[in-house]
């Protein structure tokens, strides 16, 4: 009976999540506060903390610059995370492939711009930009072109095109954009406002066999299955603080096959050891917890805070409206749900539901020139979060409609 097979799903989903969510202490330990920030940093499992416990007091100690047992072991951590960053994302050739450790997704993409981007494009080349995805996303491959200019370089940079009633990119206007000079093209796999799938495994049939794409993945990695092999991208760039790990944690994947390989030049000085000591446990946890339940979780509760809203006059939600229904085929969305009210400013909006324990971005979205500049309320879901969060914030919405 199909009924009763749903309902017997969503009731091993809840039985699932409620043993998850008592993995995370800083969550268990505020039971009036609900967190919903998690785009922006998220919440660390008992797990995580206790491999980073673990490491400091048992072989803290510099990566490939000792003999000793210690430095040894950290050298043979930071091999042992890369493979592990390769295994999770799905890597079709890890033997050609490469992982280097950065702070973040910023910090990741501009490592690729301004030390591999700028020495592979040539006077004429073409690349095409996302200017309504995050700031981290454009800047730096625009600071790139300029810096190509002062060399007397000239790159024509395109704007990457979307569909305006989904948001998601228009790849038929992009396959006409591409020419025999298009070399590049940025994209992001999960967009941290409207919470869509920007349906990446597109874009590789859109702009052909040759053009390198490097794709944004901060909202994707640690939130729903993420494989190199479907995607067919040559960079893959994530913030593992976004994915459970410590601060200051991240990586670029490289696949190596168009273009030089990347390989960062310049001393790059004492890694983060304890951080990647911190991703490994948590791709480790997150596999344990299985990253298809947290989609199904995560996207179950934007779509229920979603239903709601859509009942509330005064709450407009940012992003394609059907998209963002519960079960709708036009884009796949994550858990991100952006919304203004129409009277409250949502500076003060972010005030009034701290007051009431909810802890929300509110702010513009560090979005790139083409995108939203008004400021909004973002809701940004992981794993621990719980239905009954959501419906408590409903319910406090709804006071306030
Ligand atoms: N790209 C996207 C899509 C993001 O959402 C973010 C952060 O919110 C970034 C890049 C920057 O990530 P980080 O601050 O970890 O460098």
């Amino acid at each position: 009976m199909p009924g009763h097979a749903a309902a017997t799903e969503a009731e091993d989903l809840a039985a699932w999540h409620s043993a998850l969510r008592a993995q995370f202490p800083i969550v268990a330990g505020h039971p009036g506060l609900a967190y919903l920030d998690s785009a922006a940093t998220a919440q660390k499992p008992q797990a995580v903390l206790d491999v980073v416990q673990e490491y400091l007091t048992t072989s803290n100690a510099n990566a490939g610059r000792g003999t000793y047992p210690w430095a040894n072991r950290t050298t043979s951590l930071i091999e042992d995370t890369g493979r592990r960053v390769k295994t999770f994302l799905g890597d079709p050739d890890p033997d050609t492939s490469a992982v280097h450790f950065v702070s973040g997704t910023t910090e990741g993409l501009r490592l690729v711009a301004l030390d591999w981007l700028v020495h592979e494009l040539r006077d004429g080349d073409e690349i095409i930009l996302p200017f309504a995805d995050h700031e981290a996303n454009l800047s730096p491959w625009l600071e790139a072109v300029e810096s190509l200019a002062r060399q007397g370089t000239r790159v024509t940079v395109r704007e990457m095109p979307y569909q305006a009633s989904s948001g998601d990119y228009d790849t038929d206007r992009l396959a006409g954009l591409v020419t025999s000079r298009t070399r590049f093209v940025a994209v992001t796999h999960v967009h941290h406002v409207y919470g869509g799938d920007m349906n990446v495994h597109r874009i590789r049939r859109a702009v052909g066999p040759d053009a390198v794409i490097c794709m944004d993945a901060a909202q994707s990695v640690g939130h729903l299955p993420v494989s190199m092999k479907a995607l067919d991208v040559d960079f893959a760039v994530f913030s593992g603080h976004k994915a459970l790990a410590l601060p200051g944690t991240g990586a670029v994947w490289s696949r190596g096959v168009r273009g030089a390989p990347f390989a960062p030049r310049g001393w790059g000085g004492t890694p983060n050891t304890v951080g990647i000591a911190s991703l490994h446990a948590a791709l480790d946890w997150l596999d344990r917890a299985g990253v298809e339940r947290i989609e199904r979780w995560t996207v179950e509760l934007a779509s229920r805070l979603t239903d709601g809203l859509r009942t509330l006059p005064p709450y407009h939600v940012v992003g394609c409206q059907l998209s963002l229904a519960k079960g709708s085929s036009v884009q796949q969305r994550h858990g991100i749900v952006t919304f203004r009210h129409r009277d409250i400013d949502s500076a003060d909006l972010g005030f009034i539901l701290f007051s009431h324990g909810f802890m929300v971005r509110a702010d513009s979205l560090c979005q790139g020139r083409a995108g939203e500049n008004r400021s909004s309320v973002r809701v940004s879901l992981h794993a621990y979060n719980s239905r009954h969060e959501v419906d408590r914030l409903l319910e406090v919405l709804t006071e306030l409609s």
